[in-house]
């Protein structure tokens, strides 16, 4: 048996409370993730496991670190962020318990509980800034997060002309909003 996410576990099999830590990276072979985020090939996942031997097999929890790429759903800027897991699994020994999971020829493959808890984690509706304003549903321009909102920068007179237009709701608001208050 063998593969990247494999870790020997004979020197505690059958010797409930024992336990050892292993960390290690992992360099990807493949794509995880289908959505318009993923891990991707070559990316590396960092891995602290502890392999702790019970009566039933071998209790296996740790954490995952990675990073995931893709774009932002709502302006389709491309992004990148860290994504941590943690995960714990019994593996239990042939023939003792019903388990997805099984120890095999004194190892364990931590691949599939792994790719599955960091997969999970990964955000549907991954944004480039939590209040990401998207685009503008009729230029198709990507929308600054200050658009709409008041600007005290100077404005160039060759634009003004095109803030005016753009800024005609909301001026419009604050007009009557001052003549409220005068
Ligand atoms: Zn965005």
């Amino acid at each position: 048996m063998n593969g990247p996410f494999v870790l020997p576990v004979r020197d505690i099999s059958r010797r409930p409370g024992e336990m050892r830590e292993h960390a290690f990276e992992v360099t990807l072979a493949e794509r995880w993730g289908e959505g318009i985020v993923s891990v991707e090939t070559g990316a590396v996942v960092d891995l602290d496991v502890r392999l702790e031997s019970v009566h039933e097999g071998i209790l296996v929890s740790g954490t995952a670190d990675a990073e995931y790429v893709g774009v932002c759903g709502r302006c389709l800027t491309d992004i990148s962020a860290p994504v941590e897991v943690e995960f714990q699994e019994l593996f239990a020994y042939p023939g003792e318990e019903e388990t997805d999971f099984e120890v095999q020829d004194d190892h364990v493959d931590l691949e599939t509980l792994v790719r599955d808890a960091v997969v999970l984690s990964l955000p549907f509706q991954p944004v480039c800034q939590p209040d990401c304003p998207g685009l503008d549903p009729n230029t198709g321009e990507r929308l600054t997060a200050s658009a709409g909102a008041e600007s005290t920068a100077p404005i160039d007179p060759r634009w003004s002309a095109l803030q005016q237009i753009t800024d005609q709701d909301g001026a419009a608001e604050s007009r009557a909003a001052e003549k409220e208050e005068s």
